[in-house]
């Protein structure tokens, strides 16, 4: 008795560590948000800290909600309800388990509703209901994003059936919210189960999850005595959910605020704008470093980043050769957000000393100068063996989708997972800012090494990652922003998984959802356009394609094997495919052609990436002017005209592209 007397975890100063058990300076842990110093994990905060945490400061304004039936159904089990809730809120200070507040997050407005797991384990009752219900109503009548902060067990029981209809309650307000192009946002905290995770914690347009904090329907109990089964390490943790596709993104605590306003801001025009002259951009060039604010959450724990699994943590991946021998910093990291005001961009301008410069001088070079950048005559296209395009299109030192990512865009917050069951390395998507205007960015992935190669799933993407795109593909429409496609894939993934998850659906309906699309779209064919992989991302109001790009059918050495039984045929099978930028232009499946640095893009990247930059910059501010009407009906006539004949010739096509 003595002894536990003594012992330091009966002091107030110090506790123990709810994740490693360790003995924890209190203060230390509470200044950092109560997440551990040792192990790193997250502890619970009250409704009111998390305001605090994540809004400016000074910035909340209480919502008051009506009041509801306070025991429908007169429960009683060991004690009645009333006072139990009358225990709950003298313990909390709260008058049930949500607060419900608009504010400010980098100056956007937004709407705040937080779930606290004080009271009644954060459970779903009718006044959890109608707070959440008033923040999604609230925020459709501001049209200002709603972000969700869940902790919560599940329906109240108490409240019966009542609770159980709160699910639908709410989902019909968020479902307003879709219709009406508010963004939605959750965050998902330890733990979240049931009711809310089937509800308003997961059917946001974007979903975050703090490290460690677990969401599922059933509960790990519930699961292990009614089936049996034995859980996976890990099971139902936010790491686990990335895993399997079920979430966007892990954010530390201490980054979560800041990743929380980028995303508000890149969603909001003039926020987005406002944020983009803060930051200090070079706006003639805008060339930012790839791999920089690399959160502190994906190097704690192993196993507990947002990271790809055999990511390697916190790494600026180095491939491309701008000039022999000095390397550019191009390589991109999964879940970063790219700044363009990093140092990693300052130290490239003083390494080439010359970005500022790009891209129209690019074009000062001699064997350049008669001709534009953007070529739209196919007799302006040098000629060129097209078997040697396709070996120059697969040449590793290409910019990656990454790459342009981190070079062409301002900012680039990578989004994850199709929503069913798996996240595709393969296919990169997610929001971004394009001279200083938010877009969707979708685009495959394949890598300059071996490792980044394998690690991408050599840029073949899954049924998965289709359906992944797909989603984004959505989000863009409901938020009215334009998408642009970066395509480098020798083709989708051939394997049995795929096949067995629905390879052939997953791109019908991407072809079918891109059709429909009332956004603008523009793809760009960066190296390889392998078939219908590569199609279900080239759906596009204007499809450029980069000069020593390829598009085809099938592989030149899937054709020479089929038709000529012989895969070393596969030059000639190239040169009869015609899969050539220049046959592209002629046949006019694309729109444009983009003229490389001499000796091909991986020659000078960052040249290429801000060709790529003025390019499709240029090409949105023309679509942007069309009406969606407009626009959906000139991609129909688009893709309508190909095989017919014309008055024309074979050759005509009806779009006009623009340069
Ligand atoms: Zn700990």
């Amino acid at each position: 008795m003595t002894i536990l007397e003594t012992r330091p975890a009966t002091s107030n100063a110090w506790m123990r560590c709810p994740g490693c058990g360790d003995m924890i300076y209190r203060k230390r842990y509470d200044r950092a948000d109560r997440v551990c110093p040792e192990c790193d994990s997250h502890g619970p905060l009250t409704a009111d800290e998390r305001i605090a945490l994540l809004l400016d400061a000074d910035s909340a304004e209480q919502i008051v909600t009506a009041p509801t039936i306070p025991d429908p159904l007169r429960f009683t089990d060991t004690r009645d309800y009333p006072a139990r809730l009358a225990d709950a809120r003298r313990r909390t200070g709260m008058s049930d388990a949500a607060r419900c507040v608009r504010g400010r997050m980098g100056g956007v407005p937004v709407v705040l509703v937080v779930l606290d797991f004080r009271f009644f384990g954060g459970s779903l009752g009718a006044a959890v209901g109608e707070a959440v219900t008033t923040a999604a109503e609230t925020a459709l009548a501001d049209r200002a994003p709603l972000v969700i902060v869940s902790a919560s067990g599940g329906a109240r029981m108490q409240e019966g059936i009542l609770a159980l209809m709160q699910m639908a309650k709410t989902s019909h307000a968020l479902q307003r919210l879709d219709e009406a192009g508010v963004l939605t946002v959750s965050v998902v905290t330890d733990p979240t189960y049931g009711g809310v995770a089937a509800s308003f914690a997961t059917s946001t347009d974007i979903i975050i999850a703090e490290p460690g904090a677990r969401l599922g329907f059933a509960g790990p109990r519930v699961i292990a005595q009614t089936i049996g089964e034995t859980l996976p390490e890990g099971f139902q943790t936010a790491e686990f959910l990335l895993a399997h596709g079920c979430i966007d993104l892990i954010c530390h605590r201490n980054t979560l605020r800041d990743r929380l306003t980028r995303l508000v801001a890149t969603t909001v025009r003039e926020a987005a704008e406002d944020i983009a002259a803060q930051s200090n951009m070079s706006t003639t060039m805008g060339f930012c470093e790839s791999s920089v604010n690399v959160s502190p959450d994906t190097s704690a724990q192993p196993g507990s980043s947002a990271e790809m699994p055999g990511e390697p943590r916190a790494t600026i991946a180095v491939g491309m050769q701008a000039e022999p021998g000095s390397e550019v910093a191009a390589g991109f990291h999964d879940d970063v957000v790219v700044q363009p005001d990093s140092s990693g961009a300052r130290d490239m301008v003083e390494q080439f000393g010359r970005l500022g410069e790009m891209p129209e001088d690019e074009s000062a070079d001699a064997s350049r100068q008669p001709d534009p950048l953007v070529v739209t005559d196919p007799d302006s296209v040098a000629e060129r063996d097209p078997w040697e395009c396709v070996r120059a299109a697969r040449e590793l030192g290409r910019p990656t989708t990454l790459d342009y990512l981190a070079g062409a865009f301002d900012e680039f917050i990578e989004l994850h997972g199709d929503r069913l069951a798996a996240d595709c390395p393969a296919l990169i998507a997610g929001l971004a800012r394009l001279d200083g205007k938010p877009v969707v960015a979708i685009g495959t992935q394949k890598g300059h090494t071996a490792a980044e190669l394998t690690r991408h799933n050599y840029g073949m993407p899954t049924p998965a990652g289709y359906r992944k795109a797909a989603r984004l593909a959505r989000l863009a429409a409901k938020l009215e922003l334009p998408v642009v496609t970066l395509i480098d894939t020798a083709g989708a993934y051939p394997g049995v998984a795929a096949e067995e998850n629905g390879q052939a659906v997953a791109i019908a309906e991407s072809l079918k959802l891109f059709a429909g699309l009332d956004v603008p779209v523009v793809a760009v064919i960066t190296g390889e356009g392998g078939s219908g992989g590569a199609l279900a991302l080239g759906v596009a109001d204007r499809v450029l394609v980069c000069e020593n790009a390829v598009y085809s059918v099938i592989s030149p050495e899937g054709c020479a094997s089929i038709l000529w039984k012989d895969a070393a045929a596969a030059p000639r099978a190239a040169r009869a495919l015609r899969v050539d930028s220049g046959s592209l232009l002629r046949l006019g499946v694309a729109d444009a052609v983009l003229l490389e640095p001499p000796g091909g893009a991986h020659r000078d990247p960052v040249a290429m990436i801000g060709r790529v930059r003025t390019a499709v910059t240029r090409m949105l501010s023309t679509l942007r002017a069309l009406s969606p009407d407009e626009l959906s009906e000139a991609r129909y006539q688009r893709f309508r005209a190909f095989g017919r004949v014309s008055a024309d010739g074979p050759d005509a096509t009806t779009t006009t592209p623009d340069a």
